[in-house]
């Protein structure tokens, strides 16, 4: 079996799981490029200091007193040996989150099963996903994974992060409308922060009075964050 590749544990942690207290594990390792990326370090799969001995040892010691893990990144399903990390996460009474860009719906389909709470990234309407992503061919990734999390009716949350220079309020109104048509019912816009990206952005940002008016309003949960 391949190594999980592991570039940072956090040990307690609740802002990554709404409503959890959960441990963090940050696995490397990430085939796109976002211009706004946060762990922009840990897109190189060389970016790991830890590995899943360690993390299962973590967690050894974390028993009852955490709701759950959650599987950060990077984007954790690069990596293969994610999805049997994840089922022994779960086998071991832990609940199991997953934040991910979408990008690997065959994974996905396959830990699912195990699975308890995903964030989704949504970085654009769909035909114009390859110019946030910077690879070729992303949004039909994304939209299969969409699909996958609504037929299985797992917790989910969908987030989507806005620079004004990167999506127009006509991009953020297409991707709440189509969230809400497909049956979302959790979306979160996070405003652009330039705190652990490359900086070569813009440094301008939105703000609540930004929002096109009532898309708040085709989902049961929504929240602007701005942290
Ligand atoms: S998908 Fe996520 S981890 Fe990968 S480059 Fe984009 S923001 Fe960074």
């Amino acid at each position: 079996m391949s190594h999980l590749r592991i570039g940072g544990i956090t040990p307690f942690s609740t802002v990554d799981w709404p409503g959890k207290l959960a441990c963090v594990a940050f696995l490397a390792g990430c085939p796109w490029r976002c211009p706004y990326c946060q762990n922009h370090v840990l897109q190189s799969f060389d970016a790991a200091t830890q590995t899943e001995d360690d993390l299962f040892a973590f967690l050894e010691q974390r028993r009852g007193l955490l709701d759950g893990v959650v599987f950060s990144g990077g984007e954790p399903l690069a990596q293969s040996a994610a999805v049997e990390a994840i089922r022994q996460v779960k086998q071991m009474d832990f609940e199991m989150g997953l934040h991910t860009c979408g990008a690997y719906p065959q994974r996905l389909s396959e830990a699912l099963s195990y699975i308890d709470w995903v964030g989704l990234d949504i970085k654009a309407p769909w035909d114009a996903y390859d110019r946030i992503t910077g690879t070729q061919d992303t949004g039909r990734l994304v939209l299969e994974s969409l699909g996958l999390l609504l037929d299985a009716k797992v917790d989910l949350e969908t987030r989507t992060t806005w620079h004004p220079a990167l999506l127009s309020d006509a991009d953020i109104m297409a991707i709440a409308h189509d969230l809400a048509s497909r049956g979302v019912r959790s979306w979160a816009v996070q405003a652009y922060r330039a705190t652990g990206t490359t900086g070569k952005l813009p440094a301008e940002t939105v703000y609540p009075s930004d929002l096109p008016e009532g898309l708040d309003a085709l989902f049961d949960t929504f929240e602007f964050r701005r942290a």
